[in-house]
């Protein structure tokens, strides 16, 4: 198919082929623009967006002379826990604010639960629960006092709402503080508080600007079960991030953005097996007889590096059975008299992950 697309850049309009679902690069033969552009699906709107609690599709966004978002695309299935990456001023906030309408897109589709935003926005507002970077309560109120004006600006009446801030802050086990002035909390506690905000009208989709920003250890094991609870009751939950072991553990679809154009979506296997084509083993043995040098034959080991004496990383071929592999090099260590300690698996950070991505150069102009 042929589409006529205009660059986000400088507004030039020309023609890229493409088929359906497709996403492909495109450098504006005018400015040298380079961006992504996804084409639309041939099955009905209806039928695309039916598992789908958030669609995106070639958003784009200025802010003057800066292009913010270049042609995102991406798509949320319901139940899914989206973390959103990305270095400062990759575009998280902007993309975030357009999902919400709270500011307009330049270019692009975005559909919520399948209903077009911003046309439709309000018929999707009582799904969606935001929690914003900086939640602004006014600090001389007590906890219910802010939680009841946003109940009702959530258009919950005055007994609901108490019932749901009863509920709420039991449920976070915070029913103790609901008395208290907002200036009297820790940062942490604004924060969750800022959380049980967002949940009061029951979403379906939850929207979260780096909510782990800020928590000592304790809150942010706290925030992420909450996030876990939720997303395993059925809630959706998009959340960006710059504290990348917590997107590790809870987000089941990463994304990273950078200067606002999408680097990479996958699932976390899916970013590391692009990363890299080995597995690393970790082997500390406990007696070391020296007599191990066959395991360089085994079919799939690709080096051994003696780290420190009797610490062993054994790199293995991805394309290979991981436990056939292991149960051989553990055999030919136990057969040659070896005593093992501990064997591990070691999968990269996804600090190296984002790292690798980054400085691809793929993102960069
Ligand atoms: P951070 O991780 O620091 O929160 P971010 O990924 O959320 O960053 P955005 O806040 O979306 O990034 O900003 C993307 C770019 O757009 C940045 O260069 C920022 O300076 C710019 N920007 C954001 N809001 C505006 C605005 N209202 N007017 C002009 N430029 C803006």
């Amino acid at each position: 198919m042929k589409k006529k697309i205009k660059c986000p850049n400088c507004m030039t309009i020309h023609i890229v082929k493409g088929v359906p679902n497709q996403q492909i690069n495109v450098k504006c033969p005018s400015c040298g623009n380079i961006g992504n552009f996804t084409f639309e699906g041939n099955i009905s709107k209806q039928s695309i967006h039916s598992n789908k609690m958030v669609v995106l599709r070639n958003v784009s966004k200025r802010y003057k002379q800066l292009l913010a978002l270049n042609n995102v695309s991406f798509e949320i299935n319901r139940g899914e826990v989206f973390g959103y990456i990305g270095p400062n001023g990759a575009g998280k906030t902007t993309t975030i604010k357009i999902m919400i309408d709270l500011i307009s897109k330049n270019s692009g589709e975005v559909y919520i639960n399948g209903i077009s935003i911003p046309e439709g926005k309000n018929k999707v507002h009582g799904l969606i629960g935001y929690l914003p970077q900086d939640v602004g309560f006014q600090k001389w109120r007590t906890v219910d006092h802010a939680l009841m004006t946003f109940g009702r600006l959530s258009g919950l009446d005055k007994n609901t709402t108490s019932k749901k801030i009863n509920e709420i802050l039991n449920w976070m086990n915070l029913g103790h503080i609901r008395h208290k002035k907002i200036i009297k909390l820790s940062g942490g506690m604004v924060q969750k508080i800022g959380l049980a905000q967002a949940l009061l009208h029951n979403p379906k989709l939850l929207i979260l600007d780096e909510p782990l920003a800020g928590l000592d250890p304790e809150g942010r094991f706290f925030i992420k079960e909450l996030i876990k609870k939720l997303s395993s009751n059925g809630t959706t939950v998009f959340f960006s991030s710059h504290i990348l072991s917590d997107v590790k553990d809870l987000a089941t679809k990463i994304c990273i953005l950078d200067l606002g154009r999408i680097v990479k979506i996958g699932n976390f296997d899916e970013l590391h097996s692009e990363f890299t084509s080995e597995n690393h083993l970790e082997v500390v043995l406990s007696k070391n007889t020296g007599k191990w040098s066959k395991i360089n034959n085994i079919k799939g080991v690709k080096k051994i590096i003696e780290k420190k004496p009797n610490e062993f990383i054994i790199h293995i071929d991805r394309s290979i059975d991981n436990d056939e592999i292991i149960h051989k090099i553990i055999s030919e260590f136990l057969k040659n008299n070896c005593h093992i300690r501990s064997v591990n698996i070691l999968t990269p950070s996804l600090d190296e992950i984002y790292q690798y991505y980054l400085t691809k150069g793929e993102s960069k102009p």
